[in-house]
């Protein structure tokens, strides 16, 4: 099986993009960026980031006589939304897990190349250390923007990224040259400042990071930020113009389904865990638990009560 015949089964099995890289330690660039965001603290709560940097530096630690980094992506751009009103998920968030969609159909892509070379694979989909951006970008899926995401040139960032390492020898892809505008609009709309370092995020004051990654109690200053963000945010990429033209998605199992689509906050605080268990079941909502949920809907709750008491203030004045 070539490259083009595993782009093939790539496009078969629901993937919006795929590209091939040779499997190599990362540049020293890079690793000097990473390095100097976990020296500066940068990756608040997710101690899991500094792990295994020799891994994360070097994807042939993750299989023994690796050769090719092969990365897709699939499109999770909704079709239709929550009302703005809702207590808001990540757009991410909306279908079923994608730990589960995408690596179900890495491990096809990994079967069929076993079938047919006997070489062996290792679906990684956020599971592993591993630079997932940079090995799209390595692999002429796209490029990282100012808002450290994966970019698809004239598609967007509302993308999921797999990564398949495998012992076959493939013919790679160019990596991407294009970069994004540089028109710092996603500065501008993050609400908590956390990009103000330029494609770095400062995990500590991120939302996404916060509402899904923090233990315990929120700091008290997000309250002043969180909108009514429940899950994740989404605004670095909403405002991004490369997402101008960002077509929703057609993936069965990323459909919203309808309970989602109606949460309020109400529900969410009034929530039981047989209620959360259901509804979140398949959902990567899960991983914030119950109480995480209804601990990011307290904060909500308090920043609108926020909004509302000094929108009074003003008008008494
Ligand atoms: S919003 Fe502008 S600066 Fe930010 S990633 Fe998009 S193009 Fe780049
Ligand atoms: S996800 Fe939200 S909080 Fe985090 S960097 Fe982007 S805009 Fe800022």
């Amino acid at each position: 099986m070539n490259s083009e015949g595993i782009k093939r089964v790539a496009r078969d099995l629901g993937f919006d993009a795929c590209g091939i890289a040779r499997v190599s330690s990362i540049d020293s660039e890079a690793a000097q960026r990473y390095a100097t965001w976990l020296h500066d603290g940068k990756n608040g709560c997710m101690q899991w980031a500094a792990n295994h940097q020799d891994i994360r530096n070097n994807p042939e630690l993750l299989l023994e006589g690796a050769r090719s980094v092969i990365v897709v992506a699939m499109n999770y751009y909704p079709q239709v939304f929550q009302p703005q009103e809702a207590p808001q998920l990540a757009y991410y968030a909306y279908g079923r897990d994608y730990h589960e969609v995408i690596k179900q159909r890495l491990w096809k892509l990994g079967e069929a190349i076993e079938q047919e070379t006997g070489c062996k694979s290792r679906a990684c989909v956020d599971s592993a250390p591993l630079r997932e951006r940079y090995w799209a970008q390595q692999a002429g899926v796209g490029f990282i923007g100012l808002n450290n995401q994966l970019i698809i040139p004239g598609r967007g960032s509302f993308f999921f990224l797999g990564v398949l390492i495998t012992t076959l020898e493939l013919e790679p892809d160019e990596p991407c040259l294009d970069h994004c505008l540089e028109c710092h609009a996603c500065e501008q709309a993050c609400p908590s400042g956390a990009l103000r370092c330029g494609q770095t995020v400062d995990a500590r004051r991120c939302l996404s990071c916060l509402t899904i990654e923090h233990r315990g109690e929120l700091p008290e200053w997000v309250a002043g930020v969180i909108g009514n963000r429940v899950y994740g945010c989404d605004e670095c990429q909403k405002c991004c113009p490369h997402n101008r033209h960002a077509t929703g998605n057609v993936t069965p199992e990323l459909q919203p389904r309808r309970e989602l689509l109606e949460l309020t906050l109400d529900g969410i605080l009034q929530m039981t865990q047989e209620q959360f268990s259901r509804i979140f079941a398949h959902s990567a909502v899960k991983r914030v638990k119950l109480a995480g949920l209804q601990r990011n809907a307290r904060q909500v709750l308090q920043s609108t009560s926020c909004q509302t008491s000094t929108a009074q203030n003003r008008e008494t004045k």
